[in-house]
């Protein structure tokens, strides 16, 4: 037998499919999906490769497969193979995203490893040692706390001991010598959900509106069928969610259920495990090990978590009989993959759904207005929730007139309105959530004497001015100098930064209130491992008076004591040069305004802008999403945007200007020359937004129209005729309505 295989490889040229003779000793093993190694070239080590076709005979002279190491599906090999066409990159890239995290690792032994850990158990039996802590044997709390921890933990490592006791390794170490722990060597799963004990929840009583809407995915489970969840904050989306996913499991099958990366907080996760129990769930996300995800993906590959909830990439988990997939706030941008390959995983859902015969359920209260459209043409039911199912009203949103503040003499961040109803929340004992979209509003450094602003030497971008670090950097290469005195332009030592930051923020924040509490989440906060569950659980539990954050504090949380929200810039977002800025902002408004009095005290949202008039920032006081809609999709039908037309972005990088204009300017004349894409505007090619990135120029060609399989296809063949041309020096790729189009 002969196997067609994929090379493991990012190789443009590689991107086709080699012959290879099955060894009689593998023709039982080796399945469509397999992971291979194969002698390849004249390579001294063998290649990884993926088994995507059987047949019986090769035309060429044929090596031997050496070795079996995975297996998939000829399911994932087929979606592989469509990804690979539909985002124009490699099999390869896309089989990676299906196989255990770790495996593409030269060291491969490392990765064994893995699995081989030190592992810690009682030595003791645990009524004895149980009898030991009563009696005082046991004599210090740190010593009893590692002990409850292991008994209840039985196989953990010393690196959790360490993390969820609080107690270092020299108190696992007094107890190991004096007899109560050992070390044993064990091939063990660990569980990312262990040390967490969370009381059973039982499923709640739905509401009239849960209930329809529950019935109506319910009754399309065994079916393909795509639903949005259209539901207000606090609506009860979640217990829909928790319910199918119960009724799935009852008909022996899995579900996956994706969330935004930054939503993946305990609160949520907590909200499952006291639903079904630890056991059940498999969470997949960044934050985790290597080994962690590794131990996580064989949990779901051996059907004993039979929930998967994660961020994008968690579409991809190879789970059993799968009976449902629920994308969570399907409007945001996470689900659209900037990496090779730069998958929507919205789509990827939709035909893993349809190849499973499952439903696809699509939750927002803030639907990405594509997706809104698609159930207004019937592509997708529509399902509403219009109340908050725990009966907390909707809170009462204001918006102040930042130009009038600054006419009455207000230079401060905060409005006199803002600055009051937060004194007022002090006063209460009630929380404060302050919330600055940074995106295009950073503190860059500018010369007052001749504008000169400071850019970094490999990127066309101002730096970003760092207080604590006191340095500027670029937030595209990592790029970063100290502050000079005088301009170097000039020689004026006029030289101030600009535009206001959480960091400033804060400062800020706590000059004008002396003595209160306040925590800061943005990117420079969160990077270590589990600090933004950190942050939030500190902001909770400590009753923190205000949070001040980005982006990220507007996700799904879950504060029933905070009662005012601001947003300090609402026109932020509304600034940058990008067809989705006004749905970006009345998303992002909606949201923030959703985290106010979603307990039992009522909440209150300030938001102040310099543009009171736009409509997205009044759709998002009102909290009518029809009416934005309506007007957005005006908007989007007479300038041709989505979901009137897809974007096509097609990228060009390189070292040298003139290489690409030559080959862009080739390509844009081909394209113009196709039959098949007649119907699409060719847009010449243009230096994009950004023109330089690490010293590579960047330009592009947009093309505008809807995209079909024939253009698909031509625009494949145009991509393999520009790597035939081996122009090493330029690389082109295509993005199709990318998130960014700097
Ligand atoms: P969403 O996911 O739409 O934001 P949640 O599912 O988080 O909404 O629900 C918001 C709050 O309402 C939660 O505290 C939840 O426990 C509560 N809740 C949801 N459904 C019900 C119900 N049927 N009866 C009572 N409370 C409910
Ligand atoms: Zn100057
Ligand atoms: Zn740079």
């Amino acid at each position: 037998m002969i196997a067609e295989v994929i090379i493991n490889s990012t190789a443009k040229k590689l991107n086709k499919t080699f012959d290879y003779h099955i060894p009689k000793e593998l023709e039982d093993y080796i399945v469509i999906g397999s992971k291979v190694l194969v002698p390849f070239a004249n390579f001294k080590a063998p290649e990884e490769a993926y088994v995507v076709r059987i047949k019986e005979k090769s035309d060429f002279k044929v090596k031997d497969i050496i070795k079996i190491e995975d297996n998939l599906t000829d399911k994932q090999i087929e979606l592989a193979e469509w990804m690979a066409k539909k985002y124009f990159c490699n099999v390869s890239d896309c089989i990676k995203l299906m196989l255990a995290p770790g495996t593409k690792n030269k060291k491969r032994e490392n990765r064994i490893s893995y699995k081989k850990i030190n592992a810690i158990y009682p030595k003791k039996g645990i009524e004895e040692i149980e009898i030991d802590i009563e009696t005082g044997n046991i004599k210090t709390d740190k010593q009893k706390k590692v002990l409850r921890f292991v008994i209840n933990n039985p196989g953990c490592m010393v690196s959790e001991i360490e993390m969820f006791t609080d107690c270092t390794r020299g108190v696992v170490n007094t107890l190991i010598k004096k007899g109560y722990l050992e070390i044993i060597e064990k091939k063990i799963e660990r569980n990312p959900l262990i040390g967490k004990n969370i009381e059973k929840s039982k499923k709640l009583k739905l509401t009239d509106e849960q209930q329809i809407a529950y019935n109506k995915i319910e009754k399309a489970i065994d079916t393909y069928k795509q639903f949005l969840l259209f539901g207000v904050t606090g609506s009860g989306k979640t217990e829909i969610y928790l319910q199918l996913i119960e009724k799935v499991l009852k008909n022996k099958k899995s579900a996956i259920m994706l969330v935004p990366e930054i939503s993946l907080t305990p609160q949520i996760i907590n909200r499952f495990i006291a639903r079904f129990g630890k056991e059940e769930i498999a969470v997949l996300h960044s934050k985790l090990s290597i080994g962690e995800r590794y131990d996580e993906w064989n949990r779901i590959k051996e059907g004993k978590a039979k929930i998967v909830i994660g961020a994008r990439s968690a579409i991809f988990a190879p789970v059993q009989n799968l009976g449902i997939i629920i994308i969570d706030e399907e409007h945001d941008s996470s689900y659209k993959s900037e990496m090779l390959p730069k998958y929507q995983a919205k789509e990827i859902a939709k035909k893993i759904a349809q190849n499973e015969n499952c439903p696809l359920v699509l939750g927002s209260a803030t639907p990405e207005i594509t997706t809104y459209y698609k159930s207004e043409i019937g592509e997708i039911e529509r399902l509403e929730l219009t109340k908050r199912a725990n009966k907390s009203e909707l809170p009462k949103v204001e918006i102040i007139d930042l130009k009038q503040e600054l006419a009455n003499g207000n230079h401060s961040m905060l409005s006199r309105e803002l600055y009051n109803s937060i004194e007022e929340n002090i006063k209460k004992k009630e929380q404060t959530i302050l919330f600055l979209n940074r995106r295009g509003f950073s503190t860059f450094i500018m010369c007052r004497e001749c504008g000169y602003t400071v850019k970094c030497k490999n990127c066309n971008i101002s730096l970003t001015y760092h207080k604590y670090e006191n340095k500027l950097k670029c937030h595209y290469c990592g790029y970063e100098e100290s502050i000079a005195k005088t301009c170097p332009e000039c020689g004026s030592n006029k030289i101030r930064y600009f535009g206001t930051g959480t960091q400033k923020l804060e400062q800020e924040i706590q000059k004008q209130f002396k003595g209160i509490k306040t925590i800061r989440m943005d990117i420079d906060t969160v990077s270590k491992k589990n600090s933004h569950e950190k942050i939030l659980e500190t902001f909770k539990e400590e009753n923190i008076d205000i949070l001040i954050g980005t982006q990220m504090v507007v996700k799904g949380h879950h504060f029933p004591n905070v009662t005012l929200v601001g947003a300090i810039a609402a026109d932020s977002s509304l600034n940058i040069d990008d067809y989705r800025a006004n749905e970006r902002t009345f998303q992002t408004l909606t949201q923030v305004a959703g985290r106010a009095g979603r307990g039992e005290k009522a909440g209150k949202v300030i938001i102040q802008t310099y543009n009171p008039d736009n409509f997205s920032i009044q759709c998002s006081q009102k909290q009518d999403y029809n009416e934005f809609y309506k007007t957005e999709k005006a908007l989007r039908e007479q300038l041709k945007y989505p979901p009137f037309c897809d974007i096509i972005v097609m990228n060009f990088n390189g070292t040298s200007q003139d290489k690409i204009t030559k080959l862009a300017n080739r390509v844009y004349k081909y394209l113009n020359e196709r039959k098949e894409l007649e119907e699409f505007k060719i847009l010449r090619p243009m230096p994009s937004p950004i023109d330089k990135i690490q010293n590579k120029y960047r330009w592009r060609i947009i093309i505008k129209g809807n995209i079909n399989e024939e253009a698909n296809e031509t625009l494949n063949i145009c991509l393999k005729k520009i790597y035939k041309m081996n122009q090493k020096d330029i690389r082109v790729s295509i993005d199709i309505n990318p998130n960014n189009m700097i």
